[in-house]
Order: C-alpha cells, then sequence, then structure tokens
C-alpha cells in the first residue's frame, strides 16, 4: 500500500465527495435521482457476476514458466519447444468438473488441468485433466453426461440414479469410472496430481512430417490422494482446502512443478496400434510408447485478483501453435467448437483482449473488428478485408499442418477398433492398482453406487464384472447382489442388459 493515497473516483474519473451518505431530500429520506454516484455504484454491482462455466466453474490458478529439456525439433517446429533451456510464459488454471463456483474442492471429481503457454507464435492452450482418459468419445454424447454428473432437474440434489443410470448405459466410461473411483479421484492438493493431455495431438516438424502424441504433466510433488473418509471431513472443514494449498505454498516460495513426458506414435504405427489410438476411453501402453521427458512446469506467482485472472482465463484446445494440431479424436473435435464457443457467452466476443488471454510474445494482427467491450485500437485506419492491395496482414503458407488421409461414408458412425472398452480397465484393476488401491475402490464405489436403485446397482455391477470378474464380485458383494444375477447380465449384449434392467 502507498502512503499517499489517491482520491476516489467514479468510473469515468470524477472525483467523488462522499461514500457513505446517499443523496436525500432531508435526512429520513427519499433518495433522489440525481445521485449518479450511487445508481452507477449500484448498477455495475448488480452485474458483477458473468455466467459461471457450464462446467469446470470451481478453479484456481498461477503463473509459471516452462522449460524445455529435451530435443524435439525432428517432431514438431513449435518454436517454444524449439531449443534446451528455452522459457516461456504460462498460466496454468486447475478446476474441479461439475460442481458449482462455491463447491467444495474435495468432491470425487475429474480435475481440470488446463495450461495456457503465451509463445511468440500466439498462445498455446493444453487443456487436459488429471486423468488419462474420459467418460465417453462422442462429444454428441456430452451434455447428457454433464447432466447426469449436476442436479436433477426435479429435486435441484445431486442424483445417484442419473449418475449411475447413465454410466451403466454407456459401458465406454468403464476405464474413467475406476479411475474416478479410485482414491485419485480425491487428490490431496492440486499440486500432488499429474495433468494428462488425454486425448491425441499432432505434432510436425518442418519437413512436413508429423507424429500423433499425448501429453503427460509428472507431479514434482508426487501423487498423493485424500481417501473417501479424509475427502469427506475436508468437505466441511475447508472446502477451498485446495485453492488455499496452492495459494499458500505459493507465497511461502515452494513452487510446485510438473514434468512433461510425452508419448509419440508415427502414422504408420498409428494405423497398426491394438487400441484405436484417438479413442479417448483409451491410454497408449507406457510398454508401447515409452513417455519421453521434454520439459518442466514451475509455477511461482500467485495472481493478484482472481476475477481477472482467473475467472477471466478462457482456455480453449482450439488455440494451437505452428507445429501443434487436432487429431481426429471426435471428442478433441467437439471441444474445439465448444470451448471457445463457451467463452463468447461467458465473455463476449472480444474475450481474447483482456490481459490475461492475450497473446504477450506477439502481436495481433487479422480483419476482426467490432463486437462489444472492444477495448483494443480495433484495427484503427487499416484495411477491415482481406484480400486488400493496400497494408493488411498476409497468411504464412508455410506454417500449414501437412495434410492426414481421410476415407470413408459420411454417417453417424460408432468407433469399429476391435479392442474392447473393458480390457484397460481390468488392466489398471489387475495390474496396477495394489490390495489397498482395490479395497478403496470397492469401498469408494459401493458407497455411492447403494444410493442408485437396484436394477442400476445390477446393471453398473455387471459392467464391473466384464472389466474384472474379481472387480465386479467384490462390488457386488459390498452392495449385498446376487453375484449369479450380476454375472448373467454381464454375459449380455449391451442392449439386452439395458431391456432386462430398465
Ligand atoms: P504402467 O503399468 O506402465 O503404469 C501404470 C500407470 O498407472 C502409471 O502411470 C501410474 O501413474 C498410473 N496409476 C497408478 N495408480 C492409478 C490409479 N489409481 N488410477 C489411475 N492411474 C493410476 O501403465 P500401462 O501403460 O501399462 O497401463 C496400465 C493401466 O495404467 C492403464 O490401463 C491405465 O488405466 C493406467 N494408466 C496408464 C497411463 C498411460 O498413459 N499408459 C497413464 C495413467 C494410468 P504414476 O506413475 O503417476 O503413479
Amino acid at each position: 500500500m502507498s502512503e499517499e493515497k489517491k482520491v476516489y473516483t467514479t468510473g469515468f474519473g470524477a472525483p467523488v465527495d462522499n461514500d457513505q451518505n446517499s443523496i436525500t431530500a432531508g435526512s429520513t429520506g427519499p433518495i433522489l435521482m440525481q445521485d449518479t454516484h450511487l445508481l452507477e455504484k449500484l448498477g455495475h454491482f448488480d452485474r458483477e457476476r458473468i455466467p459461471e462455466r457450464v462446467v469446470h466453474a470451481k478453479g484456481t490458478g498461477a503463473h509459471g514458466y516452462f522449460e524445455v529439456t529435451a530435443d524435439v525439433t525432428k517432431y514438431t517446429r513449435a518454436k517454444f519447444l524449439s531449443e534446451i533451456g528455452k522459457r516461456t510464459d504460462v498460466f496454468a488454471r486447475f478446476s474441479t468438473v461439475g460442481g458449482e463456483k462455491g463447491s467444495a474442492d474435495a468432491e470425487r471429481d475429474p480435475r481440470g488441468f488446463a495450461v495456457k503457454f503465451y509463445t511468440e507464435e500466439g498462445n498455446y492452450d493444453m487443456t487436459g485433466n488429471n486423468t488419462p482418459v474420459f467418460f465417453i468419445r462422442d462429444p454428441l454424447k456430452f451434455p447428457d453426461f454433464i447432466h447426469t454428473q449436476k442436479r436433477h432437474p426435479g429435486t435441484n440434489l445431486k442424483d445417484a440414479d442419473m449418475f449411475w443410470d447413465f454410466l451403466s448405459l454407456t459401458p465406454e466410461s468403464i476405464h474413467q469410472v475406476t479411475i474416478l473411483f479410485s482414491d485419485r479421484g480425491t487428490p490431496r492438493t492440486f499440486r500432488n496430481m499429474n495433468g494428462y493431455s488425454s486425448h491425441t495431438f499432432k505434432w510436425y516438424n518442418t519437413k512436413g512430417e508429423y507424429f500423433w502424441v499425448q501429453y503427460h504433466f509428472k507431479t514434482e510433488q508426487g501423487i498423493q490422494n485424500l481417501t473417501r473418509d479424509e475427502a469427506t471431513e475436508m468437505k466441511g472443514k475447508d472446502p477451498d482446502h485446495a485453492t488455499r494449498d496452492l495459494h499458500e505454498a505459493i507465497e511461502r516460495g515452494e513452487y510446485p512443478s510438473w514434468r512433461l513426458e510425452m508419448q509419440i506414435m508415427t502414422p504408420e504405427e498409428a494405423d497398426k496400434y491394438r487400441f484405436d489410438p484417438f479413442d479417448i476411453t483409451k491410454v497408449w501402453f507406457h510398454a508401447d510408447y515409452p513417455p519421453i521427458t521434454i520439459g518442466r512446469m514451475v509455477l511461482n506467482r500467485n495472481p493478484q485478483n482472481y476475477f481477472s485472472e482467473v475467472e477471466q482465463a478462457a482456455f480453449s484446445p482450439a488455440n494451437f501453435v505452428p507445429g501443434i494440431a487436432a487429431s481426429p479424436d471426435k471428442l478433441l473435435q467437439g471441444r474445439l467448437f465448444s470451448y471457445h464457443d463457451t467463452h463468447l457467452h461467458r465473455l463476449g466476443p472480444n474475450y481474447h483482449l483482456l490481459p490475461i488471454n492475450r497473446p504477450r510474445a506477439t502481436e495481433v494482427n487479422y480483419y476482426q473488428r467490432d463486437g462489444f467491450m472492444n477495448f483494443s485500437d480495433n484495427g484503427g485506419d487499416s484495411p477491415n478485408y482481406y484480400p486488400n492491395s493496400f497494408d493488411g496482414p498476409e497468411p504464412q503458407a508455410d506454417v500449414a499442418e501437412p495434410p492426414v488421409e481421410v476415407s470413408g461414408q459420411a454417417a453417424r458412425q460408432s468407433y469399429t477398433h476391435p479392442n474392447d472398452d473393458f480390457f484397460q480397465a481390468g488392466e489398471l484393476y489387475r495390474r496396477v492398482m495394489t490390495d489397498e488401491d482395490r479395497e478403496n475402490l470397492i469401498g469408494n464405489i459401493t458407497t455411492h453406487l447403494c444410493n442408485a436403485q437396484k436394477r442400476i446397482q445390477l446393471r453398473q455391477t455387471a459392467i464391473f464384472c466384464k472389466a474384472d470378474a474379481e472387480y465386479g464380485r467384490r462390488v457386488a458383494e459390498g452392495l449385498g447382489l446376487d453375484i449369479k444375477e450380476v454375472e448373467n447380465l454381464a454375459e449380455m449384449s449391451q442392449e439386452e442388459r439395458a431391456k432386462a434392467t430398465s
């Protein structure tokens, strides 16, 4: 705080004479319309809230940098990745997904893990989660899925029936459900979790060669989770515990960091891979594609103003820079539209001009003009159309991504890759989890699924059974279900199972 106090002004810069007493006729009122300071103050207050994000509403963020630690120029031409030791400013936002803006940080939910890189070729956003997979793989299902994670339209309560009804009718969700109901569904803090791109992306180099890649930000603080009892207690004790933890750690000078590891696959390998490399419900096994460490992210500065730097931060998986592009992943294709679209609604058509969102290391030169709240110079008197024979900016053809061959019929089609939806969830249960992880997983599931109708419990438990027989049996035992009935349902096709439990 400076010693010398500034003069309090209206939003238009005129000095305010008094901020304690409205202008009234007589000391008891009424208030006069001519109190323009009061009118301006109330009018602005009435408009303080902007729509909260429909998903990822509760979150926090911090500034920092990303440093390259390995030569990746043979894979990507992205300039911010072009040299070992090169640093780029970043802003990262962590969040829960389904809860409202005031909901508890300790809820069982995936955690958003979004990073904005302010590169010299424009802003690049990596909008991931703390899970390497997702519940669904077609964006047409996304609004329905999110409705089931939020509140019942009648009661306005969280509802176990709709939560499990949708998941049990969407078996591709089993891998993510298994991760969500492990203790990784309640990370101890945002510092103690990994971040994954989950989607596959395309990297391309200056020779026009391209590669499919997945990003893994591995926490250098170590993975730590809350058990369900600890999470329940934390929700009551401190609903903002993870927000507080990140802020306080940075204030103490304990800067959290993540190692960036990449999985990289050639197009030829992708054609032959045993899983569909673009199916977001699957991972690429580490043994098949060992992750390569290429950099490190450090967060070392707290925002000074939550609203301008965190609430107004707008990330989009469509924000690419030369050297990085989309893959055919269907869910990604839907997100390429939806994130920008939601920011247009939430913040307005000029959200990219806000200080947290605008590029810092390069200029913006384009033909977009006008719109609500355009607080740039709006292009001055330069041409606002292209092509033009004046001094307007020109496209740079050599940044184009290499073409990818596509073929097939235009129709509503599901994934046809031969590998099933259950194997990887089973591998996580059988091969990766410890006895304690499995014990906690079963308890986390049964204490939640027990609140759904019995027919839904049976249908969902059959899906656990399909991932792994023991997994299904232990859930059935925990819920007091007849294991024979569950096993019969597991034998059926999804359509028969849905009919038998309708
Ligand atoms: P590995 O057997 O080589 O490694 C296991 C991975 O699982 C590690 O990355 C570990 O993360 C992570 N993990 C440990 N416990 C959990 C948990 N409760 N929930 C989610 N992830 C956990 O993996 P594979 O590649 O052979 O894949 C086997 C299974 O591991 C997959 O089916 C998938 O469920 C899971 N997995 C795989 C990832 C991948 O990209 N291949 C990424 C994350 C999970 P850490 O090292 O950080 O502890």
